[in-house]
């Protein structure tokens, strides 16, 4: 018990209540998500507490790492912002109460509906590319935007350790690049050509980037902004998205980087960016949440085959997606626990611990030491707050689990809160021939 660490200690207290409270069974729920509320303000408070006060600085949540509606809302009392990147978040970030101008919209695919939608509303918009430009520009015409138009930038400073992660290569599919001399050139013109660009957007990479990288990417987006500002001879860029990426340490409890290390990188990389000229958006999700979130799943069974014991669990591919089919990128610790939620101590023996999905690969982790897991037994998965129970792969139709929101008081006492219920068995849809729009076949869409 001893050799547990504080937050080892907390997702024990938790689980143990849990079990009690009735909320992980294994005939019912043997599989739950659970966010821890108290952590989530305690990350937001350091994420404000890192930045100088003197500056105006919205932090949006990235939704696309936790879009569960009372979650946003829960950053949203914390005083957060949202980022979203689709048309479905925007509907998560309205319905969790964000006012539009505190919703940031950056997806490089927004359709000209979705861009009349968020013009409309005054959320902020961030442009991916030169043709989405002329959209916007056709949109308004002529009228001056309610929103907070900024374009997105491709510092083209390099990648990181995970290539699906890295956004600031050479060639990578977002924003436009800086280092291309003839788009650097047509961007300055589009900022000259049109005074309601006024924000620069950019965002290096997600889990994986060095975070000098990270800064140095940022500073590339201040000197662009810097370089307009000259250029038409006022101050039109009036502010810098910087965008979130901050990579979360997976091994250990240890929380690591911290905000406050990125922010000491940024003022050694971009000063400017804090040389009071500047607003500042950011849009870390990541870092938010991961933390501050586990996963607990029930052993249904155990075997023992070509010599490796193997235990089945009910979690797998459908809530830790990322693991199970790169698992050398995203490796997730696993605590063992008993049925009653408490930790189990024996010796560690090298086991698999499988998913429930039927393909081979639907592995947590392959010869992890770990007390030898028994029926009944609870799989503890740490870190997956963000982009793991919330993001489920609806793959040999498992069902989405339940995730409960969870605050312990002073006294001890534990308090979830279901923020989303497990997905409920198949229904078949009924067909509605009266109101259902043609497919583009020609058939009837089922609701
Ligand atoms: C994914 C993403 C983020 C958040 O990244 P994290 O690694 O979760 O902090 C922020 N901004 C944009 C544009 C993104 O695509």
């Amino acid at each position: 018990m001893t050799d547990l660490t504080e937050a080892a200690q907390r997702r024990e207290h938790i689980l143990r209540a849990a079990v009690q409270q009735g909320l992980l069974d294994p005939e019912g729920s043997a599989l739950a998500g659970i966010v821890d509320f108290d952590g989530v303000a305690e990350t937001v408070d350091s994420l404000h507490r890192a930045f100088p006060g003197s500056l105006r600085v919205l932090h949006a949540f990235a939704a696309k790492a936790n879009s569960l509606v009372p979650v946003l809302a829960e950053l949203r009392r914390l005083g957060m912002g949202c980022e979203v990147a689709t048309g479905g978040e925007l509907d998560r970030a309205l319905a969790a109460g964000f006012p539009p101008d505190r919703i940031v919209f950056d997806s490089p695919a927004k359709t000209r509906a979705e861009l009349e939608r968020a013009l409309g509303l005054g959320v902020t918009i961030n442009v991916d590319n030169f043709q989405e430009l002329s959209r916007i520009d056709t949109i308004l015409a002529g009228r001056p935007p309610r929103s907070r138009i900024g374009v997105r930038v491709n510092s083209q400073v390099g990648g990181g350790t995970i290539a699906a992660m890295s956004t600031a290569t050479p060639t990578s599919k977002f924003g436009i690049a800086l280092t291309d001399q003839d788009s650097r050139e047509r961007l300055l013109r589009a900022f000259e050509e049109h005074p309601w660009l006024t924000w620069v957007h950019t965002h290096a990479g997600s889990q994986g980037c060095p975070l000098s990288l990270m800064a140095q990417g940022v500073a590339q987006a201040v000197e662009f902004a810097e370089e307009v500002n000259g250029r038409v001879g006022q101050r039109q860029v009036v502010g810098i998205d910087i965008g979130g990426g901050l990579p979360v340490n997976f091994a250990t409890d240890e929380v690591s980087p911290g905000f406050d290390t990125y922010v000491d990188q940024l003022r050694e990389h971009a000063p400017a960016l804090f040389s009071g000229r500047y607003e500042i958006i950011t849009e870390f999700g990541r870092s938010i949440l991961a933390k501050n979130g586990f996963m607990a799943a029930y052993v249904e069974y155990t075997k023992n085959t070509g010599g490796r014991p193997i235990a089945l669990t009910h979690a797998g591919v459908q809530v830790a997606t990322r693991t199970v089919f790169h698992p050398d990128a995203w490796p997730l610790r696993i605590d063992a626990h008993d049925p009653s939620g408490g930790a189990k101590h024996g010796r560690p023996v090298r086991q698999d611990i499988a998913g429930p999905a039927c393909f081979a690969g639907d592995l947590l982790a392959r010869d992890r030491a770990l007390p030898l897991l028994e029926p009944g037994d609870i799989v503890v998965l740490p870190d997956t707050g963000a982009y793991y129970f919330s993001t489920p792969f609806h793959y040999n139709s498992l069902p989405e689990p339940a995730v409960h929101a969870v605050r312990i008081s002073g006294d001890g006492q534990v308090r979830f809160e279901l923020v989303r219920p497990a997905q409920q068995p198949y229904e078949p849809p009924t067909l509605d021939g009266q109101t259902a729009p043609a497919t583009p076949l020609g058939g009837l869409v089922y609701r």
